[in-house]
């Protein structure tokens, strides 16, 4: 199985990026580069999955810290591993058995003691299945994190969800989670069932935990929800979190967004604030009205279209993404041409493009099995159109970039490839070139820094400076 570390590439558009987030995330040190065993209690924790595991995998990997294991990479030098599992691909579950079955050796030849699965598999039906077979000793969903606190020893923590557990701390970007669960029923989305239905953090406490990671040197802050924009807690709405969180953090970004959970004044936020990214990642779907309505999205495409209007007078120089799910079951020709005007007429700036999949318990798995499936060859021919149309559209905006001078963030510092990557406040991601150096000290910006530079050049996914 293919390993990679999250982030090491510019957030390249369409399929391509979606299919390298959902690759397990820790990369594995080769054998040569780690031999004998540490010392003292070991902790391995393994991520499979979405920004949203990666962050929760911080909050396990802090749990585990505290408790004193030392962390490590392989498997075989661990006392407990904790899988932190995504069920979004198809064949998440047959690929984390692969891992399971390692770990039950592992385990029978006493060199691992113990075992825990954590995240969307943990709360999934086939969990009880796999905590049998593979001798399990802990199954957590994504909901009741902190039950692992008991398990690697720390204080017992009780909580219906997980905000007072530590996040990531002095690093120069963090996800903040505001909100788990959903309350919608897409058709094609396995989410409510394995996440639950939404619950809210109070605003005061998502503030205090922005404040505390900006007092700790963190610079970026991204808010995380599954629908982040139907945030809603006594009475106060996420226009009104993101307001309080834009005040105290020095750069702010959110995803993901819902269409209809979506306000103008939001809108109108990220363009009169000084601090929020001008990125808006709205997910349509489709263009089709009909195609909508069988997903359950709750709007039509003509709202989708007034919303990307507001954000387009509000911010115009912002960036624009969206996710497209493509041959989706009973996708007729009619549904796939009204996708491809949206397109055009939404001047997207990236998209994520999926050819549909089916999962299993979910409506749309239930159509493709009674004979609605879109043939094969014919959701490859519109996928790729949509692609070309997205692509086409996203190269002729990012040429109009070249010649300007940005301020950029540098989000990974130097690669291989002798180039940093960083974000301009319009959301557009920028190959740094070595001759751009810090202004604070004069050599190759570090993560979290800013420099000033002329956009060189423009690819259809990314800038060049
Ligand atoms: S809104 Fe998003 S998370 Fe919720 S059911 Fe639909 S696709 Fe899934």
């Amino acid at each position: 199985m293919t390993e990679t570390e999250i982030g090491a590439a510019s957030p390249a558009r369409g399929s391509a990026r979606k299919e390298r987030q959902l690759v397990s995330l820790t990369s594995k040190p080769s054998p040569a580069t780690q031999t004998s065993r540490p010392e003292g209690r070991t902790a391995c924790v393994r991520t499979f999955g979405c920004q949203m595991n990666v962050h929760d995998s911080d909050r396990m990997r802090r749990m585990v810290l505290d408790a004193g294991y030392a962390e490590v990479q392989r498997y075989e030098d661990a006392d407990v591993v904790i899988l932190n599992t995504c069920y979004v691909r198809e064949n998440a579950v047959d690929r984390v058995r692969g891992h399971l079955g390692e770990l039950n050796r592992l385990k029978r030849e006493g060199r691992v003691k113990k075992v825990a699965l954590a995240g969307c598999i943990g709360a999934a039906e086939e969990s009880s299945e796999l905590k049998e077979q593979y001798g399990l000793d802990l199954v957590i969903g994504t909901h009741n994190t902190y039950e692992l606190a008991s398990f690697v020893g720390l204080p017992t923590m009780e909580e219906t969800y997980t905000p007072e557990l530590p996040g990531t701390v002095g690093e120069h970007s963090a996800f903040v989670t505001i909100m788990t669960g959903c309350n919608y029923q897409c058709s094609y989305c396995i989410v409510p069932s394995v996440r639950g239905r939404m619950v809210c953090r109070p605003l005061d406490n998502v503030v205090a935990e922005v404040e505390r990671l900006v007092a700790s040197g963190t610079e970026y802050i991204t808010l995380l929800g599954q629908t982040v924009d139907a945030w809603r807690h006594e009475g106060l709405r996420f226009y009104d979190l993101l307001k309080r969180v834009s005040e105290v953090a020095p750069r702010v970004w959110f995803t993901t967004s819902h269409p209809s959970n979506m306000e103008d004044r939001t809108l109108r936020l990220i363009g009169e604030s000084e601090t929020i990214v001008r990125r808006l990642h709205l997910p349509v779907q489709s263009g089709s009205d009909r195609l909508l309505k069988v997903m359950h999205r709750g709007y039509k495409s003509e709202r989708y279209r007034r919303k990307v209007e507001v954000f387009r007078e509000s911010v115009p120089d912002g960036t624009l993404s969206t996710d497209l799910i493509i041959g989706h079951p009973g996708e007729t020709e009619a549904d796939h041409e009204a996708t491809l005007r949206l397109v055009e007429e939404c001047g997207f700036d990236s998209a994520y493009i999926f050819k549909y999949s089916p999962r299993r318990g979910t409506e749309g798995a239930e159509m493709h099995e009674r004979g609605e499936a879109v043939p094969e060859d014919v959701v490859q021919r519109r996928f790729l159109q949509v692609l070309r149309a997205v692509e086409q559209n996203a190269f002729r905006q990012n040429q109009a970039k070249v010649g300007s001078e940005e301020e950029i963030f540098i989000r990974h510092g130097v690669s291989d490839s002798g180039k940093a990557i960083g974000e301009t406040w319009s959301g557009h991601s920028v190959h740094v070139g070595p001759e751009v150096l810090s202004p604070k000290t004069g050599l190759p910006p570090e993560p979290g820094e800013y420099v000033r530079a002329k956009i060189l050049s423009a690819g259809p996914h990314v800038l060049y400076a």
